[in-house]
């Protein structure tokens, strides 16, 4: 069962305590005993649900949105149409499906799915059976195209390191292990020149995340969308500058110890959009937005009645439901934000604004 705590416990006798990064990536991507690698965690019976698995607006909309930007941008042909991190298939699904009447967007498009897990690319094969999609393993393996790519709850999978404030310089959170059990402490003092404007901001004893893989994907993707054009849509939870230890373990869709299994639970941090935008540099970035009112701003409400007027009983209550969890405040509407990414010739998606230059 705990074969993977096993492993990791040789790993930190022989070589001393890994940073939590390290140990989210094998907690989550390990070949053998990985969470994404060795099952499907969405769903009722799965650890955690996602907005396109709440409901089809959610992808009809943003797809729609991303089809807008590629009009905008001169419906350049091909493109490559993107997503990162896709899970079940469902929202390029409905982002299919809502994108059929857009002249000229499907045959221009190379749909191509950055996906690590092998039991979800057999369920974007299935979902997207008849689109010819195509598997990578990461950003820089994308064709050299026009880009147009959307990631739901992507980035927030990625491992993050954790910095704890002393007087002028931090200490990284390390995980450890004592008598076989995993345990947390700190590495020696340290001054990663990532985290020099974080000093402005903090106390002694604050904790703050970088996220090193997501940055590296923003490089990527910035440099990609200045010079061949594009647009990349972020939904995820999080802040513009992150604050204090984010990191969850979800199982069962119940909180869990991030230490306790290894690979049985699902774990995240919260997004730092400041770090995905300032390493996305020369692309614009929009203004971060709340979920709820991006999808307002798309017509949601009008989209729900739409749809409303076909239904009754248990599937009604069930779509007015869902509405209200995508979007209401209490619900996913104001913990879920939308950044966007852009060539910076061009203007951001419908129902986003441009950030000010700073
Ligand atoms: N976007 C989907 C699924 C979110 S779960 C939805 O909204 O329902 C996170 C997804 O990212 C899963 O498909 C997972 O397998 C994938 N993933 C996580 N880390 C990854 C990585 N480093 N490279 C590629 N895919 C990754």
């Amino acid at each position: 069962m705990t074969a993977l705590r096993d492993q990791l416990v040789a790993r930190i006798v022989r070589s001393g305590p890994i940073t939590l990064a390290d140990y989210m990536a094998d907690c989550l991507l390990h070949p053998q005993h990985g969470y994404y690698t060795t099952g499907d965690p969405l769903g009722a019976g799965g650890d955690f649900t996602t907005a396109p698995e709440i409901s089809q607006m959610f992808g009809e909309l943003l797809g729609l949105s991303l089809a807008q930007c590629w009009l905008d941008q001169g419906a350049p042909a091909p493109f490559c149409l993107a997503e990162l991190g896709p899970g079940r298939g469902t929202l390029m699904a409905d982002m299919l499906r809502a994108t059929r009447a857009v002249p000229g967007f499907h045959d221009a498009m190379r749909l191509v799915l950055v996906e690590a897990s092998p039991p979800l690319r057999a369920a974007q094969a299935r979902a997207l059976d008849g689109y010819a999609p195509h598997w990578v393993e990461g950003v820089t393996d994308l064709p050299d195209l026009p880009l147009f790519l959307i990631a739901n709850e992507f980035l927030d999978a990625l491992p993050v390191r954790q910095f704890q404030r002393a007087d002028d310089h931090w200490r990284e959170r390390m995980v450890g292990q004592q008598d076989g059990t995993l345990t947390l402490g700190l590495s020696g003092p340290t001054r990663p020149a990532a985290l020099d404007h974080r000093l402005e901001d903090t106390r002694p004893g604050d904790i703050v995340e970088l996220a090193p893989a997501a940055s590296a994907i923003a490089a990527e993707l910035g440099q990609r969308l200045a010079t061949r054009g594009g647009t990349a849509l972020f939904v995820d939870y999080g802040d513009w500058r992150s604050l204090g230890d984010t990191l969850q373990a979800l199982r069962h869709h119940a909180p869990a110890d991030p230490l306790a299994e290894p690979g049985q639970a699902d774990l995240t941090a919260h997004v730092d959009f400041e770090q995905v935008a300032r390493a996305a540099t020369p692309a614009a970035h929009s203004l971060l937005t709340p979920q709820g009112v991006l999808l307002e701003r798309l017509g949601i409400t009008t989209r729900a009645r739409t749809l409303a007027a076909s239904l009754d009983g248990r599937a009604l209550e069930d779509h007015v439901a869902a509405h209200r969890r995508l979007t209401h405040p209490q619900e996913m509407g104001t913990l879920f934000k939308a950044l966007a990414l852009y060539s910076p010739d061009h203007r951001p998606p419908p129902g986003l604004e441009p950030a000010a230059v700073s």
